[in-house]
């Protein structure tokens, strides 16, 4: 019989997926499921960028776009990046992907290859590792510890280098733990990389836009030194409450962005054009509902961290970033898939368990909380009725 090549039996998936699809499985049957696993925004695409799409196609935008992206959005995402980060960005060094992810598709099929290492957090998100794995790269997890507030560490990260490390992944603030790593420590790592000019860097800063207590985002993009060696993966899918319209945005060195382009090229051509105009809208439009969205957020962060620390046996850090909280189970006497699993089946709240993250996330489970406060509570109080009964 036919017969897929190796890759296949390696390539991993999100388990989040998988949850969500449960729990809507579940809800079908009549059950009241709580959802705290699905890592996406509760709020709509503001109505403005959702009129831009309307208009787009109405105006006749129906067919390809350049591959890397029609220009106004690329220097709408130059002029964006600038204004946030300080740096002069050229339209040159941008290219619009079909997500965030793709970016990350992109990078670890350039620097992955059998004997090659890549480093990456672990907790952290579940397909820098299967596509590490795809690529036949060995996968070395950068732990990423609870005791440092979930931050990447610099020493530890560091000493993880060797002559093999093609490619280190970074993402700050971070999925699942909601950590925020100093700009001190990145200032460490990157004068620490410096030594090690032969190791790409993937800035992973999806959550750029969602630091809490007046934290400013540091963005690698703000170290000259790496400038000609780092990616940066940023997008709209979370800042603007867009996961299902498909759109990322990245910045490459040069020979890089052309492979990239290439792989645009052989694959999805170019990211859908009334799209475009929709991330046009949302970069030069009014961020008022971006700030409304992450004060709700930050709002709903108080009210996640409150309830977790008074649950038997759970203690969280308070993230700094992103929308998730990541307590410590360990004390309730749970592994942390079955408690997610028995979470969602006997007391019909959905999480993930932390080992869906990697080799250091056992002990947690991961909670979003792009939920209503309301419903937030109610699972909290759901979570402590369960836990009461099942020490
Ligand atoms: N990077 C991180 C850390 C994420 O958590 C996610 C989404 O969950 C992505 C990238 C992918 O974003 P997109 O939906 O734009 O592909």
């Amino acid at each position: 019989a036919p017969r897929l090549v190796p890759a296949f039996s390696r390539i991993g998936e999100e388990n989040a997926f998988a949850v969500l699809a449960r729990a809507t499985d579940l809800a079908r049957e009549g059950r009241d499921i709580i959802n705290l696993g699905i890592g996406q925004p509760d709020f709509p695409t503001p109505d403005h960028i959702v009129e831009a799409a309307i208009k787009a196609l109405r105006d006749g935008h129906h067919g390809y776009t350049p591959a890397t992206g029609i220009l106004p959005l690329r220097e709408a995402v130059a002029a964006d990046v600038e204004r946030r980060t300080g740096v002069a960005v050229s339209p040159d060094e941008v290219i619009v992907v079909p997500g965030g992810k793709v970016t990350m598709f992109m990078a670890i099929l350039m620097f992955g290859e059998p004997g090659a290492e890549i480093l990456y957090p672990d907790p952290g998100f579940p397909i820098y590792r299967s596509m590490i794995e795809f690529t036949g790269a060995t996968p070395v997890p950068v732990p990423i510890r609870e005791e440092n507030g979930f931050a990447f560490s610099a020493a530890e990260t560091l000493a993880l280098i060797t002559p093999k490390t093609r490619l280190l992944i970074l993402n700050s603030p971070a999925n699942p733990t909601g950590g925020v790593t100093p700009k001190a420590e990145i200032d460490a790592l990157v004068k620490g990389l410096e030594a090690h000019p032969h190791v790409a860097i993937l800035s992973d800063e999806i959550y750029s836009q969602m630091s809490y207590d007046g934290l400013q985002h540091v963005s690698l993009l703000t170290y000259p030194s790496i400038r000609d060696r780092l990616i940066l993966l940023d997008g709209w899918s979370k800042t603007y409450a867009m996961t299902g319209w498909r759109m990322g945005f990245s910045l490459w060195p040069k020979p890089w962005g052309d492979a990239a382009r290439k792989l645009a090229v052989n694959s999805y051509s170019c990211v859908n054009a009334s799209a475009q105009w929709a991330g046009l809208a949302a970069l030069t439009g009014p961020q008022d509902a971006v700030h409304a969205m992450v004060a709700e957020f930050d709002r709903r962060r108080k009210i996640v961290v409150d309830g977790l620390n008074q649950l038997p046996g759970v203690s969280s850090v308070v993230p700094k970033g992103a929308f998730y909280a990541f307590p410590n189970i360990r004390a309730t006497g749970w592994k942390a898939k079955p408690l997610a699993s028995a979470l969602l089946e006997k007391a019909g709240v959905a999480t993930i368990g932390g080992p869906d993250f990697g080799v250091y996330g056992e002990g947690y489970i991961r909670l979003s909380y792009a939920n209503s406060a309301e419903n937030i509570r109610r699972a909290l109080a759901r979570m402590g009725e369960f836990l009461g009964a099942n020490p």
